[in-house]
């Protein structure tokens, strides 16, 4: 590599992680910011993570989702949320951004065009960054239009985490430690590791609560026709064990809707479609060798979420 393969004037600078060599070394970056994350120093984890965006600016170890975590954490609203700006512009979409995102230039304060919001609105559109530049936006100005739109976005992309977040679920203890899918619960599940305190505090829980648009993303209505009731509050519902898309208030409306839904439960349910089909295409997570994996597009809980399932009717006649 040379001895000046740190410098920005070396041929491969900005492209570690992509010359093979410099993997050990990226992947131990990585390490230092977890790790210093976990002991509480949040600056030393933060300089780990800018190094690895600096020395890699495509981002292949996925470090913008906790370096947009730590400047929050460290109060540094300005930085963060031109850092998720930039990882959020469309005119940068599939190329590096300058310096990994970490330029630090002062943020834009101009409301999202139609146009922007149209972009951010996509399946694959960042539920974790849109979310991050929603508390950013809030720390530097309050309850304004601008972090409103990054909230419900955000909120949108990828509705596991406030799910979670607002029905108090306890705060995971490390990262999620299989490969991610783009707004799945194990991405849902890394970001609360690292942001859940921050929501938790009372004037961002307040503002939050208080979002109509979030809580109707968040909070379900039974899927029964007819029975309309809605949850008091995320995850009182549980959902159908078979296709694990439809929610239910209780036992006895699975139960009855049986026959009107069976058929749907069982398409749902029906084996994965082939890896080369659009479904898995358009989902999927630099894993940690930087290969994209291929995945469903299944947002439902991981199965250490078994308590959420109502059982009822999966595999058998109710009659
Ligand atoms: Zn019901
Ligand atoms: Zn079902």
């Amino acid at each position: 590599m040379g001895s000046d393969c740190f410098d920005e004037s070396f041929h491969g600078y900005g492209e570690f992680w992509c010359l093979g060599d410099t993997r050990p070394y990226m992947r131990a970056l990585g390490a230092i910011a977890n790790l210093a994350h976990r002991l509480g120093d949040v600056d030393k984890s933060i300089a780990a993570s800018t190094e690895a965006l600096r020395l890699c600016h495509g981002d292949n170890m996925g470090q913008r989702f906790v370096l947009s975590s730590l400047l929050l954490k460290a109060g540094r609203f300005s930085d963060a949320l031109s850092f998720c700006q930039v990882w959020l512009d469309p005119q940068y979409d599939g190329l590096n951004r300058p310096r990994g995102g970490c330029e630090f230039n002062p943020p834009n304060p101009e409301l999202l065009t139609a146009r922007l919001v149209e972009w951010h609105s996509k399946p694959w559109s960042p539920g974790n960054l849109l979310l991050n530049a929603a508390y950013a936006a809030f720390g530097l100005w309050g309850d304004c239009e601008l972090a409103r739109q990054y909230l419900v976005l955000g909120t949108r992309a990828n509705p596991n985490i406030f799910v979670k977040v607002l029905a108090r679920r306890e705060k995971p203890d490390g990262p999620y430690s299989r490969p991610r899918t783009t707004n799945g619960t194990d991405e849902a599940h890394d970001y609360r590791w690292l942001t859940q305190d921050l929501w938790a505090e009372p004037e961002a829980w307040v503002w939050i609560n208080t979002n109509r648009d979030v809580i109707d993303i968040v909070v379900k209505t039974c899927a029964r026709e007819g029975c309309g009731r809605r949850e008091m509050r995320p995850l009182d519902f549980k959902k159908c064990g078979g296709c694990r898309q439809a929610f239910y208030c209780g036992p006895e409306c699975q139960r009855e809707d049986w026959q009107a839904h069976r058929q749907a439960c069982r398409q749902a349910n029906a084996p994965p479609a082939p890896p080369d089909s659009p479904v898995y295409a358009m989902s999927g997570f630099l894993n940690d060798e930087g290969a994209l994996d291929a995945m469903t597009l299944d947002n439902s809980d991981d199965s250490s979420d078994l308590s959420d399932l109502w059982e009822y009717g999966v595999e058998v006649e109710p009659y």
